[in-house]
């Protein structure tokens, strides 16, 4: 299929709203560590002797069993249980809407209830399902502060960072939708085994720039993968950075998921226009930063993500430069045809130049699978996420660029 191919989306009715937003929704149990929910259980009058064992229990329910109504908990009291629907909430985001794509790619745009005195935001979430394994691309933030010129999301003003509870949402709604819960009837106990489930990958390669989220992210993704919880491996789940360098040594350290780097140029000039954080932390930095990533080696490689742009970056003298490029770093390299997006310059590279690229690429000794687009039809192929949220007040995205550049200098 050619990058121009229209195709006919082929749209679900809306989903039924099914969880009005709140004003002011109660704080949710969904994203908060171990020991946040011990706290929180503590202040609400939890004996101290119960609490490890009333976490267990919430714990459970929640990511094991995905329930999102306290009152599906059929172990635990009814005074406890209506202590808990008082003070907490376990519910899903607002579904305001669902796509299908003609090749079986779902799309879910999501309303989060406000935040403090902000507004309620909406997020694009997107399944992949393939032979025998299933992708979650989930975001990171209300759109994005950077502005790589081939993105979609690019366009869309950074609104806010996503909190851990909104990520893990993205997760959790994903597998209530898909049928990855035990039923409800099921024995206590029961499990999902991993093979079985729709949701077997995770990439953190929706909207936003998860390192600059980075609590956030780190939170929600040690959830996922905690043992007695939703139990994804760390080794699929991937998290994708445009190159924020100061924070990929801790994306190793801290999370311990698999790395992937939004390269898409080899050298300075032209990366400084593709994905501008690269004149604050060029290139050099970024494969230092590579190589140092903890936990590399050939069977834990770092995948190279490339977008193909026709005439931008596809020539056989790009290809050879990414080869010296990533000269002794385990990689994968990822060829991503270009997706377009309404208002776009690009092009997508002629498939025979892609085919070109990937084998001079593939006798230099690297897989380089070409990524087959899935979704286009409904936008929610790579790059090709943008909600229609609502921006913050200037003065409330001011006061958040500035705390944003303070943390990371300005890009
Ligand atoms: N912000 C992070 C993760 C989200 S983007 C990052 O940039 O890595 C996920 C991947 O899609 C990135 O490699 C991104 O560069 C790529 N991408 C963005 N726009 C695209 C487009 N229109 N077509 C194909 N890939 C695109
Ligand atoms: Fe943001 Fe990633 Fe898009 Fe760049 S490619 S604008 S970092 S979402």
């Amino acid at each position: 299929m050619s990058a121009t191919d229209v195709i006919t989306p082929s749209r679900l009715k809306p989903m039924p709203v099914s969880q009005p937003v709140e004003l002011s929704p109660k704080p949710s149990l969904i994203g908060m560590t171990r020991e946040e929910m011990g706290a929180a259980l503590k202040e609400k009058g939890v004996a101290d002797k119960q609490i490890k064992m009333r976490v267990s229990q919430l714990w459970n329910w929640i990511y094991v069993r995905g329930v999102s109504d306290f009152d599906a908990m059929a172990n635990v009291s009814n005074d406890m249980r209506e202590m808990l629907k008082t003070h907490f909430t376990i519910a899903r985001p607002e579904i305001v809407e669902e796509q299908v794509s003609n090749d079986g790619t779902r799309k879910w745009l999501l309303r989060f209830p406000p935040r403090g005195a902000g507004r309620p935001v909406e997020v694009e979430t997107v399944y992949i399902p393939e032979e025998g394994r299933g992708t979650l691309c989930i975001s990171s933030q209300v759109g994005c502060s950077l502005t790589c010129s081939f993105c979609h999301t690019g366009t869309q003003r950074l609104v806010r960072n996503l909190t851990a509870e909104e990520i893990l949402s993205q997760l959790l709604l994903a597998r209530d939708r898909l049928g990855d819960f035990p039923d409800r009837e099921a024995p206590q106990g029961t499990i999902m085994p991993a093979e079985g489930r729709k949701v077997s990958n995770i990439v953190m390669m929706g909207m936003g720039e998860p390192l600059y989220n980075f609590d956030s992210v780190k939170t929600a993704l040690l959830i996922a993968s905690d043992g007695d919880g939703l139990s994804l491996s760390k080794r699929r789940i991937t998290l994708s950075t445009s190159g924020v360098v100061p924070e990929i040594y801790r994306t190793g350290e801290e999370i311990g998921v698999m790395l992937a780097i939004s390269l898409h140029a080899v050298r300075d000039d032209l990366r400084d226009m593709l994905v501008p954080i690269n004149k604050k932390y060029p290139l050099k930095e970024l494969m230092d930063a590579c190589r140092a990533y903890p936990g590399l080696s050939n069977a834990r490689r770092i995948t190279f993500e490339y977008v193909m742009l026709k005439g931008v970056n596809d020539s056989l003298e790009d290809a050879k430069g990414l080869i010296q490029l990533l000269k002794g770093i385990p990689a994968k390299i990822n060829l991503i045809p270009f997706n377009p997006w309404p208002g776009t310059n690009y092009q997508c590279s002629d498939w025979e130049q892609i085919e070109k690229f990937a084998d001079f690429i593939n006798s230099a000794g690297y897989a380089s699978p070409i990524r087959t687009p899935r979704g286009r039809d409904i936008l929610a192929a790579c790059g090709q996420l943008k909600s229609e949220s609502e921006r913050m007040r200037k003065t409330e995205r001011l006061a958040f660029e500035a705390m944003m550049i303070a943390n990371h200098g300005e890009d």
